[in-house]
């Protein structure tokens, strides 16, 4: 394959170093390395690199694939504007499939060949962090999250379309609007609970209208408003 910049493009995040020096002679434009995707700060170096690139990306990280996948759409919405470019355009694995069916699957994307790729290291000392990502093929916009969450952490844009806003504003290790929003679109990619992580949709989520939505959230809200009022009480007594 001829090095173009249309070349795919692999960050490995939560690096594995075999995989790193397996995967540093692939014809690919470059191979970018991390400790961890969803911690990198919105201003990133590797973000802005990543934001730069214009072929197909392929990511491989330890959290959740439906999680990061739309870490990555949210990163690359300047680039991959639509459904369908992020369909074509993005590939998502999980180091728990193993070395062998990670290299083989990045194989069936950028075929066989030698090459030498760019290949850069931005691990280095990142505060570990803590903030919804929304799938935006699954939100309704009902906005019951951002009128649920009492920390400004979701905002609307332009386009009448919800997105969190300040990430960084969310209370650590408080996943309650995962349990509010009625499509199953929040996920909280460090949680253990497959329904929250985003391993899993959340059950009778699947299929859901916006009257439903909206029925749901009410009765979920009520449900779990006492959980969120023990978190900010929690932080008013520990500061
Ligand atoms: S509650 Fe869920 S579906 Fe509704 S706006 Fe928030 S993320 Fe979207
Ligand atoms: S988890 Fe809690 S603090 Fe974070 S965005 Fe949701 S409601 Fe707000």
């Amino acid at each position: 394959m001829t090095k173009t910049h249309q070349q795919p493009l692999i960050l490995l995040s939560d690096k594995s170093k075999v995989l790193q020096e397996r995967l540093s002679t692939f014809p690919v434009t470059a191979v970018l390395c991390c400790d961890s995707l969803y911690d990198q700060p919105e201003a990133s170096p590797l973000l802005e690199k990543l934001r730069q690139h214009t072929g197909i990306f392929i990511l491989v990280d330890d959290l959740p694939i439906r999680a990061m996948r739309a870490k990555m759409c949210d990163i690359l919405r300047e680039v991959l504007p639509t459904a369908e470019q992020a369909t074509e355009k993005l590939f998502v694995f999980n180091f728990s499939q193993g070395e062998f069916r990670t290299v083989k699957s990045i194989t069936e994307i950028t075929g066989e060949g030698t090459g030498t790729p760019e290949c850069v290291d931005f691990s280095e000392a990142i505060e570990p962090r803590w903030y919804p990502i929304v799938d935006k093929e699954r939100c309704i916009n009902c906005f019951e999250c951002l009128n649920f969450c009492l920390f400004g952490v979701y905002g609307v844009d332009r386009d009448e379309r919800l997105f969190t806003e300040q990430p960084d504003a969310c209370r650590d290790g408080c996943p309650a609007c995962a349990r509010v929003c009625p499509t199953g679109a929040i996920m909280f990619a460090k949680h253990l609970d497959p329904q929250i992580n985003g391993e899993a949709i959340p059950s009778g989520s699947e299929d859901i209208t916006a009257a439903e939505a909206r029925t749901r959230a009410k009765q979920e809200k009520e449900k779990h408003l006492d959980s969120l009022v023990d978190v900010i009480d929690q932080d008013d007594f520990l500061g």
